[in-house]
């Protein structure tokens, strides 16, 4: 284990500080590694255990039931057979094998490794002779899969050939770090290596119709320092929109595919949610590493475009089910919300660099909402169940979920499953981060981290009981005195602003003040770019205490929102509430949310694996006799966190309750 971090380290600091001889920048901010952070969290661990102990068997059983992991076997030729499933089945493979992978990096396990071991050979067998991966056509060149194109890379707009091998280079890379084994890692060079000498200026003209090859590349140049990877990367992120005289293109020209315009043009969020936030998330990369100022330009008007006006209160963005796409601005309808699982790890993922770029809290407040909210819901307690939209409003009728009204076991095309695995066990790696002389702390649970700065080792060791309670005790050890600036992450939703911009308000100012101390004396609460700064020479033992005041809040959407007018929202803390039928007399579309309701809180230790409840005094809206008349009477609302909705069978749900019965009448005529 010690040799495995170690060599872990080394690839890290490698990989993440030096750069190749040409290029040698990247972000200006680094992650801390997962593999440095241990999570003790009352409310993470569980959830991470369950993804190990639970979710990653399951979804390789599922891949090995849908005959996805059958594909690899037929195309290694330790098989006879046929293609089975959909032509990018091969990427979820890959995608929980990066899973599996980040698992073992923290949890030795021989047996989950001598499965990898054996797969990553099937996966090395499907390879082609000159490094072509796509069980699809390998298997039968004549007649592979619907939408695969007759050639290879001849109908790259609808095959996934690309987006396949990026999620094979991000499972590579994942798992090259983690167990120091280059099996994997080859097969991802020699691919990659194919495709850089296929495409390019004076080679062929083409990019992928759904990104993500953007993201596996940034990392395989990572591991490897061959500029060409990022070199390749920017070429398919240039050429998208870009109309050249002689090239018929059938994709270009397309907002679906974000090819409407070039990309340095583009201003806007439009099309495919996950295809256009993967492209925002490989542009992030090739921006810091080759500098290009106008991929920054363009990445910023789209950030403020979704946080201004296409996100949702739990953080999930992509409005519509046609074309699973991005909608207007403020079109935020709630029981038809698509809200894709996949398209909320894209954003975590997405704001993440941003946040990498410009060491600014606003992306992780984002990032936050979205984790605990609109991501959180996708997979069951029990860890075998997923949702792949994430609508905030149910009516117990319209089949939401891929035709069903709870979460599903599996879906044909299980992008969304396989998303969840691997995104999980990368969650450490998400709390802190450094810059030249700074620790940014960014997300608050209980865990132990080592944290190491130019010439200096710190131990962190942070103690709290959020997201149900906001006071968060940081001790800090450095194993020398050190100097260096700590930044604790104030989040907005402390200081009075849900999300970044006016899509959404909370109804009143709260009372409650944050404090912050410093070895029991009161640190005076200032913030800069989101962060309170402590600049001091560190000593072992120093002890932060910050308590950010967890108050029942109400929010306010925009007045464009014409689904959410005059209604209001329930919030605490990072965690976006809904109420559910089964806790209100089995119905809650009679339900109403006046702002002078009086609401409370109660702990329910053996409800939902813990949660806070809400309880707030309300009339019910009931009836309207006659068309007209609306009867009201007093009713006892009880709100879960959205996260844990649908687990206690199927019913109605809503995020966005009406504050008047007439209101609601006004706005039903
Ligand atoms: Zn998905």
């Amino acid at each position: 284990m010690l040799v495995r971090l170690l060599h872990f380290l080394i690839v890290c600091l490698c990989a993440v500080f030096s750069g190749s001889a040409q290029i040698k920048n990247d972000y200006p901010i680094h992650p801390v590694p997962f593999t440095k952070v241990n999570i003790q969290d009352n409310f993470w661990k569980p959830r991470l255990e369950t993804n190990r102990k639970v979710t990653i068997p399951y979804d390789f059983e599922k891949c090995e039931e849908t005959k996805r992991i059958e594909n690899f076997e037929i195309a290694a030729g330790l098989k006879e057979g046929e293609f089975n499933g959909i032509r990018f089945n091969d990427s979820d493979v890959f995608k929980i094998m990066e899973g599996a992978a980040y698992s073992l990096a923290n949890h030795p396990d021989s047996e989950l490794e001598n499965y990898l071991d054996n797969l990553i050979a099937k996966v090395a067998g499907a390879q082609e002779e000159d490094g072509y991966l796509y069980t699809s056509r390998t298997i039968d060149p004549e007649n592979p899969a619907p939408n695969s194109g007759t050639e290879r890379w001849s109908l790259l707009d609808q095959s996934h050939e690309l987006y396949n091998v990026g999620h094979m280079y991000e499972a590579a890379v994942a798992h090259y770090l983690a167990t120091g084994k280059r099996s994997f890692l080859d097969v991802a060079i020699k691919n990659a290596n194919l495709i850089a000498g296929s495409f390019g200026p004076d080679k062929q003209y083409g990019f992928p119709g759904h990104q993500e090859i953007e993201i596996g590349l940034v990392k395989l140049f990572r591991v490897t320092n061959d500029e060409k990877y990022v070199r390749l990367a920017k070429y398919f992120l240039d050429i998208r929109g870009e109309i050249v005289e002689d090239v018929k293109y059938p994709q270009n020209n397309s907002t679906y595919f974000q090819s409407h315009i070039p990309v340095v043009q583009q201003d806007k969020a439009v099309g495919h949610s996950v295809r256009a936030t993967y492209m925002y998330s490989g542009m992030a990369d090739v921006a810091a590493i080759l500098g290009d100022e106008n991929y920054l330009k363009a990445i910023d008007k789209i950030w403020e475009n979704v946080v201004y006006k296409k996100i949702y209160i739990t953080g999930g963005i992509g409005a519509r089910h046609s074309g699973e796409a991005f909608g207007n601005d403020y079109e935020l309808p709630n029981e038809t919300a698509y809200n894709e699982t996949c398209a909320a790890i894209a954003n975590c993922m997405w704001n993440h660099r941003m946040f990498l770029l410009k060491g600014d809290a606003r992306y992780y407040d984002v990032f936050e909402r979205t984790l605990y909210n609109g991501f959180l819901s996708g997979i069951a307690l029990e860890g075998d169940k997923f949702f792949y939209p994430n609508p905030l409003a149910c009516d117990a009728s319209y089949k939401f979920n891929q035709g069903a009204l709870t979460r599903k076991p599996w879906f044909d095309c299980s992008c969304c499953p396989s998303n969840i695995v691997r995104f999980l066990p990368s969650l450490p790696g998400y709390i802190y981060a450094v810059g030249e002389d700074e620790v940014y702390v960014n997300l608050y649970m209980s865990n132990t981290a080592e944290i190491i700065l130019e010439d200096h080792t710190v131990e962190f060791e942070q103690a709290t009981n959020y997201p149900w309670d906001g006071e968060i005790k940081i001790q800090i050890n450095p194993k020398e005195k050190a100097k260096f600036k700590l930044k604790l992450r104030i989040p907005g939703w402390s200081q009075n602003q849900p999300v970044p911009g006016d899509l959404y308000t909370y109804y009143d100012e709260h009372n409650k003040k944050i404090q912050a101390k410093l070895n029991g004396d009161d640190l005076e609460i200032k913030t800069q770019e989101g962060y309170l700064m402590i600049d001091r020479l560190w000593d072992k033992g120093d002890e932060v205490i910050l308590d950010l005041p967890m108050e029942i809040r109400l929010v306010e959407s925009h007045e464009n929102v014409i689904d959410n007018r005059n209604r209001l929202a329930i919030e605490r803390g990072p965690i976006v509430y809904c109420v559910e039928g089964i806790d209100n007399k089995g119905g809650v579309f009679n339900l109403l949310m006046p702002e002078y309701a009086p609401i409370t809180t109660q702990w329910k230790d053996d409800l939902l694996g813990g949660i806070n409840i809400i309880k707030a005094d309300v009339p019910s809206f009931v009836v309207r006799e006659n068309g007209e008349e609306v009867k009201t009477k007093s009713h006892n609302l009880v709100a879960i966190p959205y996260y844990a909705w649908s687990h206690r069978g199927i019913g109605e749900m809503a995020v966005w309750l009406p504050r008047r019965a007439k209101k609601l009448k006004i706005d039903a005529d």
